[in-house]
């Protein structure tokens, strides 16, 4: 089974886990400032990374919280969790050392 350790609660299994999309996507203050493309590219524009991808998850059947997760697409390990809000890890984690 995989456990996937929210940053409020602990190693869980993943089956208490939901996928929220990419993180760090960035929404405009004031989506009237932005061009048609601009705001398209927010709405429907993933970065679809093959290796260590930046991901929001959702506690959803244990404390409900959002939280933030480098997982790595190939492999489908978490290499780490941070809560929203914290920066992503650096590239030292990303690599497992
Ligand atoms: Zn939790």
């Amino acid at each position: 089974m995989l456990l996937i350790t929210c940053p409020f609660c602990g190693p869980r299994p993943e089956l208490e886990f939901g996928y929220a999309g990419e993180a760090h996507v960035v929404r405009a203050q004031d989506p009237r400032d932005v061009s048609d493309s601009q705001w398209t590219e927010y709405l429907y524009q993933r970065s679809n990374v093959r290796g260590v991808h930046a991901e929001r998850w959702r506690h959803a059947h244990g404390c409900a919280q959002f939280f933030n997760a480098l997982r790595d697409t190939t492999t489908d390990h978490f290499v780490a969790t941070y809560r929203i809000g914290e920066s992503r890890p650096d590239a030292a984690v990303e690599a497992g050392r």
